[in-house]
């Protein structure tokens, strides 16, 4: 049956690396809302230049640019088997308009739809987010304390220059935490009402959070 995963679950809490290991596992596409909307910045088409403005704050972008992202994506060829998405839905809003793009692209047929969230205290996270660094190229993400690459600055995976998020910075850390706080938590319970929510312990190595997860999907 085709298996439709989103993840919610605070900034850094390890979503990007976990469901970026489970698409590979699966044989899915990886479809990450922020990694979308870095690529429309740096296309630099108008919807781009939008959402830099909000990217640039830790503000969400608005719901009809994002919407229309996910929505292109989600139609193209190989999600027909099954995707992973992370970082949306991210607010009520988003999740009915997910339940709109369900329907059009699956009508009738029965899908595995399941959400897990990644249950970790926060205050360790602002200290991930500024030791944080990706891969441009591949997608790989780094940390400079538990996860370094083998030499400075280069991708293990492709070599490439590794990046610092522009909005890897304290201040717009906060600003992420208080969106998230404020739009994407009270998704926690619209799912966990619709019966389709699981929680795992996100406070872990990646090995160990990687069972965890293994655990509540398979
Ligand atoms: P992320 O890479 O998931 O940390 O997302 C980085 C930024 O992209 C967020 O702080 C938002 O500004 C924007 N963004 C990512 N996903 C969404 C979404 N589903 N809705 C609105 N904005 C988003």
């Amino acid at each position: 049956m085709k298996k439709e995963l989103i993840f919610l679950g605070p900034p850094a809490c390890g979503k990007g690396t976990q469901t970026n290991k489970l698409a590979e596992y699966f044989g899915y596409p990886h479809i990450d809302t922020g990694s979308l909307l870095r690529a429309e910045i740096m296309s630099g088409s108008e919807n781009g230049q939008i959402a830099k403005q909000f990217i640039d704050k830790g503000q969400l972008v608005p719901v009809w640019l994002v919407g229309e992202v996910i929505k292109t994506r989600l139609k193209q060829d190989d999600c027909k088997n099954g995707f992973i998405l992370d970082g949306f839905p991210r607010s009520l809003e988003q999740a009915e308009i997910l339940e709109d793009i369900k329907k059009e692209i699956d009508g009738n047929n029965q899908v595995d739809f399941r959400a897990t969230y990644f249950d970790i205290d926060t205050n360790i996270l602002i200290e991930r987010i500024v030791n944080r660094r990706s891969c441009p190229k591949c997608g790989e993400i780094y940390n400079l304390l538990s996860k370094a690459p083998k030499i400075e600055g280069k991708c293990d995976k492709c070599g490439a220059d590794l990046t610092q998020r522009k909005d890897d910075n304290e201040e717009v850390a906060k600003a992420r935490f208080d969106t998230y706080n404020r739009e994407t938590a009270p998704l926690i319970d619209y799912y966990k009402n619709k019966n389709v929510l699981s929680s795992i312990n996100a406070d872990g190595t990646i090995d160990e959070v990687w069972e965890r997860l293994l655990e509540v999907i398979e």
